[in-house]
């Protein structure tokens, strides 16, 4: 690449002895699991949760030398191969619908960035919640919620399907990875998020019946808010909804107003962007101040407290959660029940309905690794958590390999 000649030369920092006004860093110094433990003490609020007082692994495994955890959670995480299958599931739109919309694994990377910005303001531990964040959606199934109701109708008979008690089941029991243990042998505390969100009772998962850690609050509320606006953006862009359509909850018509009020002449799509930036900037700075005086109004100096407190903490203030489930009310009437948004859930659970009787009623058509599964834990089960799996498109595909004729089956 050849430089432009009116561009001052940018000087490249010395390899060899540092830049200038940076204390070289000697050898040997890098910073051990235990040194990073102690800045956490040190650090972190006496609510949050230290990794130092984690229950611990199912499975006992030795510490690693520069990792807590909790680093280690976040990244088995990230190496499990339902996280990335997360790449081709429906957050709303279907995979095939169009590349630039969120899909589940952009939707998790917005929520893990939005949870763990708010958990480093609150002090709370950013490595746990991360781990929280990033495996908070990986129990979905192909077809986002439509495909969720689809199996938990299948299911209603057979013990039920729910993403989160799936989550917690796929990160215990189905990753296979590790040559002496099944799942990914997590750490308690991001299970046990898991767990919380599920419904039901908890014991009957190994919990107890307490509050979620503020890191699993966290990333509740996260979620919330971060589909809120991405799927405003993402509505938009599809031309499901307008914005001056969007305009009847109050937090939007605000916002939408003034951006066009202020900024006239940009063109059309940078003022939904700006719009919409405006309104996730809102609802972060909302949430960070009122949870923060929630957290010093109740008073609570340790994560147990926060287990035994009567209630939530981590939440909007009063006056702005109701403009914020006023817009996100909105969005389910115009955006939600779009008759393409109902067209495609209504093809994914169709999909689904068909390979589930497909092979339930006849098992012997699942591939070998199902089948010893289906001995194992019955067939309904192991056709659930084979299709729970699925990606759309490998949905598709393993339609198309049962029905059509001219598929190689
Ligand atoms: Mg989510």
């Amino acid at each position: 690449m050849t430089r432009d000649p009116d561009l001052p030369a940018v000087p490249l920092p010395s390899l060899s002895g540092g830049s200038p006004g940076l204390a070289p860093v000697p050898p040997g110094a890098s910073l051990s699991r235990e040194a990073i433990e102690a800045r956490e003490d040190r650090e972190l609020a006496p609510f949050a949760m230290r990794v130092d007082a984690t229950r611990g692994r199912v499975h006992d495994e030795p510490e690693h030398p520069f990792r807590t955890a909790y680093m280690r959670d976040r990244d088995r995480v990230i190496h499990a191969a339902a996280f990335r299958r997360l790449e081709y599931k429906t957050q709303v739109f279907v995979n095939h619908e169009g590349d630039s919309y969120r899909t589940r694994l952009t939707h998790t990377m917005e929520v893990s960035q939005v949870a763990r910005t708010l958990a480093r303001a609150l002090r709370l531990n950013e490595d746990l919640t991360e781990a929280i964040a990033l495996s908070h959606d990986i129990g979905h199934g192909p077809f986002g919620h439509a495909g969720e109701a689809a199996l938990a109708d299948l299911m209603r008979d057979h013990g039920g399907f729910e993403h989160n008690a799936h989550g917690l089941r796929n990160v215990d029991v189905l990753e296979r990875r590790y040559a002496s243990f099944r799942g990914l042998n997590l750490s308690y505390e991001v299970r046990e998020a898991f767990a919380m969100h599920a419904p039901g009772d908890k014991r009957a998962l190994g919990f107890e019946r307490c509050r979620p850690l503020l890191e699993a609050q966290l990333v509740d509320v996260c979620d919330n808010l971060t589909y809120t606006s991405h799927d405003l953006d993402d509505g938009i862009a599809a031309g499901c909804v307008t914005p001056e359509e969007m305009r009847e909850a109050d937090l939007w018509g605000a916002t939408w107003d003034g951006v066009v009020a202020e900024h006239a002449d940009l063109p059309r799509p940078l003022q939904v962007s700006t719009a919409v930036k405006r309104v996730l900037d809102a609802c972060v700075s909302d949430l960070l101040a009122a949870t923060s005086a929630r957290i010093a109004a109740a008073g609570v100096g340790a994560p147990d407290a926060v287990r035994a407190h009567p209630h939530l903490l981590v939440g909007y203030s009063d006056a702005f959660g109701r403009l914020q489930r006023a817009l996100a009310r909105l969005l389910h009437e115009r955006f939600y029940r779009h008759p393409r948004l109902v067209r495609m859930a209504q093809k994914g659970r169709r999909f689904l309905r068909e390979i589930f009787a497909a092979y339930t009623s006849d098992p012997a058509t699942l591939d070998r690794p199902w089948k010893a599964w289906a001995d194992e834990v019955g067939v309904p089960r192991a056709v659930c958590d084979h299709l729970a799996s699925m990606t759309d498109r490998q949905a598709f595909e393993e339609y198309r390999r049962l029905f059509l004729p001219h598929e190689r089956a």
